[in-house]
């Protein structure tokens, strides 16, 4: 019955596949990288799309604020630009180097058998070279990134876009209702973080997913995940477990390792007595 009990829990456990952010999430916010990637979306605005240089801070932050991304908010806006092109504009020239090996998360994911992936709003290209500046790129099983959700951009037409003014429409209403909706699917709008988790067949209710952003933390609550906000010390609101660094995933979670030490412990078991059995 002991026996049955264990197997049971080996072939069930809680949980079977972590979900990782990655910016500010697998490496700390004090590597000062989100600041050069706000710069340089700004200097996108202004050099790519024309935006006059004194309405950039308000309105980036109204797209952030209410679409997710800068970059969400822009398309939904009416603006059109190649998003390769964009991401490397705004990743392409980071200081890449501020990313310092973490030999000691490498020890602590390689450690954990169970499924990890990467779930990023960035591009593919961000995400392998910021992995391979952490040593972590053979860590895990696929990269959830913005090209897994979005196609691309159709290319735009001869005629000038009609832009939306957002800014006008809050100085005017002062609410985010009838706004236009965005064709960029990405973290932390539900519709977008479920399609990913169906793309990369994760059931929410046995993943844990990790993030230092607040609200992605409580749109993944909202889907399902177990959650833990990396990088703060108080938990919020839909946020299960809070997380100074992910270095202390083992303090928060530490089911995780019983539950790897318990499914090697019957195997172990399996392995020892199917040997007794053949020499007997
Ligand atoms: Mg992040």
């Amino acid at each position: 019955m002991e026996f049955e009990d264990r197997c049971h829990k080996v072939q069930e456990p809680k949980f079977d596949c972590l979900l990782f952010d990655l910016d500010d999430t697998l490496y700390p916010l004090s590597s000062g990288i989100s600041g050069h990637v706000k710069t340089n979306i700004e200097a996108y605005m202004v050099e790519k799309l024309g935006i006059d240089e004194s309405k950039i801070e308000n309105l980036g932050n109204l797209l952030y604020k209410n679409y997710g991304t800068t970059m969400a908010g822009l398309r939904a806006i009416g603006y059109s630009f190649d998003y390769d092109e964009y991401h490397a504009f705004v990743h392409g020239r980071l200081p890449y180097d501020n990313i310092k090996p973490d030999p000691v998360l490498k020890h602590i994911l390689n450690n954990l058998r169970i499924r990890k992936l990467i779930f990023t709003n960035g591009d593919k290209v961000h995400a392998v070279r910021a992995l391979k500046r952490l040593g972590l790129e053979d860590c895990f099983e696929g990269i959830i990134c913005f090209e897994t959700l979005n196609p691309p951009c159709p290319p735009q037409g001869d005629e000038e876009p009609e832009i939306f003014d957002i800014a006008g429409h809050f100085a005017r209403s002062g609410t985010a209702d009838e706004l236009p909706k965005t064709p960029v699917l990405c973290k932390p709008n539900v519709d977008a973080m479920e399609e990913a988790l169906r793309i990369a067949n994760v059931n929410p209710h046995k993943a844990i997913f990790f993030d230092d952003s607040v609200r992605n933390i409580q749109a993944g609550k909202q889907i399902g995940l177990h959650t833990v906000l990396v990088g703060k010390s108080q938990r919020v609101k839909g946020a299960d477990h809070a997380l100074e660094s992910i270095h202390n995933i083992r303090e928060a979670l530490p089911e995780l390792w019983e539950e790897a030490e318990k499914a090697e412990d019957v195997l172990y078991a399996d392995r020892v007595a199917i040997e007794t059995s053949v020499t007997a």
